[in-house]
This record gives C-alpha cells, sequence and structure tokens, in this order.
C-alpha cells in the first residue's frame, strides 16, 4: 500500500390526518391511476405520495417532507399529468440546470409534455419552449427561480396563462434553498415570494429533504403558504450505518486499506473539506488502486459532469468530492460514504450520508472528526468574508457548534442526534445496534471536574499574556516535553503535566466547555507564517462546578487503568467491528455480495 503523509412548526400549517383520506376516491382518481401505470410505469404508490397528490388537485398549499430518494417528484410530476379534459401547465422551479434537465428528459421518455427554460439556453432553443409554454401544450415547465422572478417574458408568459385558467399550480422543489437556515441557500429563491402575492388563489406546493423547524417556518413565511397541509415521514434511514471515528495521522491509511479490502470495487464518495483536499485524497486512492476520481466547484463544468457521468455508470467508483458534488446525484448502489474532515453542519451530512444506500441495501457513512478541524472550519466561518451579514455568520457558528456535539457525543445513538435536529423524537431502540454508540452501548458517568478544570485556567492565566493556541496549552498541561515548551520555561510551571491521566481529546472538550461558560476567551491574531491563528486567553475565574461527562466502555473493562476513561474508547474499534458485522451477518447485502465478499477475503 503505497501511503504518503498528507412538529409541525408553530406556522399555519393543519394536520393532514382526517382531511384527504388516501382511500378515498375523488373526481380525478381515474385518471390518476391510470396515468400512474401507464404513463409512468408504476405500480403503487409510496407512503404519503398520494395524500400529497389529493391534497394539490383539491387546491390546497401542501408542504412536502421526504428524506432524499424518498420520491418527492412524482407528488407534482403526476398531478401535472392528471388534466381532467383541459388544458393545464404545472410551473416547477428547480434550482439546478442539471436536475431540470434530467427531469424533462425522463419525462419526455414517457412521453410527457416537459420543457425546460432558463438563462443557459440557446435563444433559439428558448423561443421554442416559450412557443409551447404560452400555448398551455405543456404539462411541466421546469424553470429557473431567477428565470421566474427576473424574466418579463416568463411573468407575462405566466399571467396569459392564469388569464386564461390555464395556469395549474406551481411546484418550488428542494425549497429549503429559500431559507439561510439551509444547507444550500439561493438567493434567488428569496424572490420567488411574489408568486403567491401575485396569484393567491393558485396552489402552491414545496418539497424538500430538509426538515429542522427553522427551515421550514422560513420556506412557509417566504413562500407565503397558507393553511398548508404538511406530509411528513421518518427520516431515518435504517440502511445506513452512522460511524464518528478520531482522526489522526493514520486515518487516510485507514480509511483506503478499509476501501480496498471491504469495499473493493464497491462504489462510494468520500467528502473532503477543499478543493486541494479532493485532488490530494483522490491521487492517493489512485496511487492505491482504487477507481477514482475528484470534484469541486473549482472544476470546468464539463469535466464536472464527466465525472459524475463516468461515476454514475460505475465506470469509476469512487469519487472525492467537496459538497458540490450534490444535489442531484442519484445512483442506487452507493455503498460507502466517508467524510474526511467534519462538515459543517448536521443537515448538510444527513443529506451527503443520505446518498448511500438509495437502493435499500446496507451503506456505510463514517465521519473522521478531531478538534482541529472545529477549529479551523471555525476560523474560516468567522473570516469568510462573503458573510457579511452578522447573524447569517452566527448561523454557521451554530450549525458548526452542533456537528462538534454530535461528533464529540459517543454515547448517544447517532440516528437519534442527527433526527432530533430535524425534530423528530427518534426511538433508539429501533436503532438495533447500527451506529457505532448503540454498538458501543457505552455506559455515561458525569464528573465533577472543577478542580482539573481550575489547574488549566491558572496556565492560561500564567500563560495567556502571550499568543498561545488551546493545542499549546492542552500539552503543557498534559506535561509534554517538546522542544518549544522546554525553551519557554513552560515544562518549570507548577501545573505541567496536573493534566497527565487526561486524554487530549478530554481536555479538548474541557476547554471548549470552558469557552462557551466564558471562563475562557479566544482571540483571533496572525501567527508568524501569516496565517490567522485562534488564541486562548483567560476569561474569568470558575466561580460554579463544572461537569463533564465521560464514557466507560463496558466492553473494554470494567476498572479502566486510566483513572478517566478515554472519551474515545472503544469507538475505533467498535466502529471497525461495526463494518465486519454488518457485512458478516448481513441481511439486507445479497448473498451474491457476501459469497464475493468472503472470497475475495480469502484471496487476501
Ligand atoms: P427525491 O426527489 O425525494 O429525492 P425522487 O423523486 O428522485 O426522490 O425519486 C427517487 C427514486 O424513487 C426515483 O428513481 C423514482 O423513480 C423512484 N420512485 C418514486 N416514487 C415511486 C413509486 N411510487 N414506486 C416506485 N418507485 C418510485
Ligand atoms: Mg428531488
Ligand atoms: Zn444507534
Amino acid at each position: 500500500l503505497v501511503f504518503n503523509q498528507i412538529d409541525k412548526s408553530k406556522s399555519n400549517l393543519q394536520p393532514n390526518q382526517h382531511r384527504l383520506a388516501g382511500d378515498k376516491r375523488y373526481p380525478w382518481t381515474d385518471e390518476l391511476e391510470h396515468n400512474l401505470q401507464q404513463k409512468f410505469k408504476l405500480k403503487s404508490f409510496r407512503s404519503n405520495q398520494l395524500d400529497a397528490i389529493n391534497a394539490i388537485l383539491n387546491g390546497d398549499d401542501v408542504f412536502v417532507l421526504m428524506p432524499t430518494g424518498g420520491g418527492k417528484s412524482l407528488c407534482y410530476q403526476l398531478p401535472a399529468t392528471v388534466n381532467q379534459g383541459k388544458d393545464s401547465t404545472t410551473i416547477v422551479v428547480s434550482p439546478l440546470i442539471s436536475l431540470m434537465q434530467d427531469q424533462v428528459e425522463h419525462l419526455r421518455a414517457l412521453h410527457i409534455n416537459a420543457a425546460m427554460i432558463s438563462s443557459k439556453d440557446s435563444s433559439e432553443a428558448r423561443r421554442d419552449s416559450f412557443r409551447m409554454f404560452r400555448a398551455g401544450h405543456l404539462d411541466l415547465i421546469y424553470l429557473s427561480p431567477e428565470m421566474l422572478s427576473k424574466s418579463e417574458q416568463c411573468k407575462s408568459t405566466i399571467k396569459k396563462l392564469y388569464e386564461e385558467g390555464q395556469l395549474a399550480r406551481i411546484i418550488i422543489d428542494e425549497a429549503h434553498c429559500v431559507s439561510s437556515w439551509g444547507h444550500d441557500f439561493r438567493p434567488d429563491y428569496k424572490l420567488l415570494s411574489f408568486f403567491k402575492r401575485q396569484y393567491p388563489d393558485i396552489p402552491m406546493m414545496a418539497l424538500t429533504a430538509t426538515a429542522s423547524v427553522k427551515v421550514r417556518t422560513d420556506i412557509i413565511n417566504n413562500l407565503g403558504l397558507k393553511n398548508a397541509l404538511m406530509f411528513k415521514q421518518s427520516f431515518n434511514r435504517p440502511n445506513l450505518i452512522y460511524m464518528v471515528r478520531p482522526k489522526n495521522k493514520d486515518s487516510m491509511f485507514e480509511m483506503i486499506t478499509e476501501i480496498s479490502t471491504k469495499f473493493r470495487s464497491k462504489t462510494g464518495i468520500v467528502y473532503c473539506n477543499s478543493k486541494k483536499q479532493c485532488e490530494d485524497t483522490s491521487r492517493l486512492l489512485v496511487s492505491n488502486g482504487l477507481s477514482c476520481a475528484f470534484y469541486h466547484a473549482g472544476m470546468e463544468n464539463e469535466d464536472r459532469s464527466e465525472v459524475q457521468m463516468k461515476w454514475q455508470s460505475s465506470e469509476i467508483k469512487i469519487v472525492c468530492a467537496t459538497v458540490a458534488f450534490g444535489m442531484g446525484i442519484d445512483k442506487p448502489d452507493v455503498r460507502f460514504v466517508y467524510h474526511h474532515t467534519m462538515p459543517r453542519s448536521l443537515e448538510g451530512y444527513y443529506q451527503e450520508c443520505g446518498r448511500g444506500g438509495r437502493d435499500g441495501k446496507t451503506s456505510f457513512c463514517t465521519m473522521y472528526y478531531q478538534y482541529a478541524d472545529f477549529k479551523s472550519l471555525e476560523s474560516q466561518i468567522k473570516r469568510d468574508k462573503s458573510l457579511t451579514n452578522k447573524v447569517l455568520k452566527q448561523r454557521h457558528l451554530e450549525k458548526l457548534h452542533d456537528v462538534l456535539n454530535y461528533c464529540s457525543n459517543t454515547i448517544e445513538c447517532r440516528r437519534k442526534l442527527v433526527l432530533q435536529y430535524f425534530n423528530e423524537n427518534f426511538n433508539v431502540a429501533l436503532c438495533k445496534k447500527t451506529c457505532d454508540n448503540c454498538k458501543a452501548s457505552n455506559e455515561v458517568e458525569n464528573r465533577d471536574v472543577s478542580e482539573d478544570a481550575k489547574v488549566l485556567l491558572s496556565i492560561v492565566e500564567k500563560i495567556g499574556y502571550e499568543d498561545v493556541t488551546a493545542n499549546y496549552i492542552i500539552d503543557v498541561y498534559r506535561g509534554s516535553q517538546q522542544q518549544k515548551i522546554v525553551q519557554s520555561g513552560h515544562a518549570l510551571l507548577e501545573e505541567h503535566g496536573k493534566g497527565s491521566k487526561y486524554l487530549k481529546e478530554d481536555v479538548q472538550r474541557m476547554i471548549q466547555l470552558l469557552l462557551d461558560k466564558g471562563f475562557l476567551k479566544e482571540k483571533t491574531g496572525t501567527n508568524s507564517f501569516g496565517f490567522a491563528n485562534t488564541y486562548v486567553k483567560f476569561g474569568k475565574r470558575l466561580s460554579s462546578k463544572l461537569i463533564m461527562t465521560f464514557s466507560i466502555s463496558k466492553s473494554i473493562s470494567a476498572k479502566p487503568s486510566r483513572p478517566s476513561s478515554p472519551y474515545f474508547s472503544g469507538s475505533r474499534p467498535n466502529s471497525e467491528s461495526l463494518i465486519s458485522d454488518v457485512l458478516a451477518n448481513n441481511v439486507q447485502l445479497n448473498k451474491d455480495d457476501l459469497k464475493k465478499f468472503n472470497e475475495k477475503k480469502r484471496s487476501m
């Protein structure tokens, strides 16, 4: 192996239970069933699809919350074909041209009248599309948000259809783009608010897989949905296995070994944090004999499409990508998703993991976490000049803190933690040990660390007049004899080495806790290399008790040899064995896969 070091929200949502029962028949039911089978060639509805379709055909505003891959498109594509004998057009707004293209092609292949208009069309293509749009002959017209809100031609066409009673409804797909709380805010989506103001009687349907209450509320308020019926279902993806592992210099090696042995010739994604990291990681994987390419926003459109196409057709197995590799990615057999660096939000994390296992079979989602990455993402956000809005910046920082809490929690079910972010109260019994924390079933212990924290604070008080990083403080506290610590004389402090019983991760958590409570402060400055850096400063004396949670892994030993059991104890061995266990007694992986896997194992 080659290896180089490198609830329904408080808004106006109505309960949907009794107003539109799924088995009730409506004037459109015959045509609907006919089109489902004859046009879309589908046998039956998935959960919530029929109810949402009946609601929109009934003239209600509708909010559809469905996890990625749940089948949101059908909720508007099918009703668009139910015309009850007259011309009527459904407008669909979607954020990505590639998404629209895919859908239009798919619909045309099914002989459904669909077209799209975007600013990128040739003038000829655009003229054709507008002609059909204006004539009212289209069942569906896909528009980019800026087209709908800015193009005068578009506005006048919509007005014409409206006046002739041919404007059926408007659909806002990926509606979370309207919210700055979402992971994919698009300023153009904000402009869509004009629609309900101008055409209050035209039903609107908003669809998204992002379910946090904040995003939901933004969508309803910004789009102006009225008494919308909401259809939502559990966001749990039972076939995704969630794991967080501590990140260190061996992590890349561990990941490559794992892909080469456990996921040989399987499809996957490795999410990276920067363009450079994508390219470096991809090169490393290729040099280790893996089929891999990189994908990020800095590439030419053509190159990106090519990578996506080759991956989609399994010519390339692995893509090392930034979050730019996202919306519209729909490959059923993604078997693993690695996050080499912690993501910036849990919503993003859920979506990215959600690209795994769309075929319903097991997919492994592994995140590498280190506190240093949190710190560097935090300072990136703080420095980000594009985030001029203070509130927006604060939101980004809050979301990053949520990810930090998720990563450093080695106790609670990962599913519960992710889903509670979407306001879903997940019953942990349903996890059945398919996340690292449930698998480890660590026991929790609260410890009073006030005395130790006072020692830590005292170090900062003594040497914090210099610009020292959290890592430096940690090293002094844990008794490091590094040259710089010896030379500065800090090895002679009486506090030096007082924290030797703690793991680095424990002290990082302690520092973060002290920062959050204001006993420590941070200052951003520039280091001798000209890079921005964050330094720790003394805040105030510890006046209250400081309690920290530690996990005691039952599986390791009843009495840990260290006075402080490592916070990460059990996490790494557990997550490794979790993959093996799931792969070995897998019920969901098919037998052929398993046989091939075992043969590979024998031949190694
Ligand atoms: P979403 O937009 O919610 O991520 P899509 O609308 O792209 O999901 O649908 C995901 C996949 O599920 C598509 O391949 C689609 O054809 C399929 N699908 C949707 N509804 C049904 C259904 N009722 N029966 C079978 N397959 C369906
Ligand atoms: Mg979709
Ligand atoms: Zn769990």
